[in-house]
């Protein structure tokens, strides 16, 4: 229930940004949240879609000590 919570409120907000993170890089910046996502909820930690830092899981939502982006 949380996981479908989460990832439709993810994909949601990044309906603005995919015009211009359309870059080949294979993955869609869609997926790369959705993967995002799958870590945190299974082990509280992921690798930051926008800096590749670790981001961590807080409150619910995704948060990166590196750059300050957040999923939620
Ligand atoms: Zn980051």
């Amino acid at each position: 229930m949380s996981t479908l919570t989460a990832e439709s409120f993810a994909l949601h907000e990044l309906e603005r940004e995919e015009p211009r993170t359309s870059d080949g890089g294979g993955l869609t910046l869609a997926m790369k949240v959705a993967n995002v996502w799958e870590g945190l909820l299974a082990a509280g930690a992921a690798g930051c879609p926008v800096c590749g830092a670790r981001m961590v899981r807080a409150a619910g939502a995704g948060r990166c000590a590196s750059c300050g982006s957040g999923l939620s």
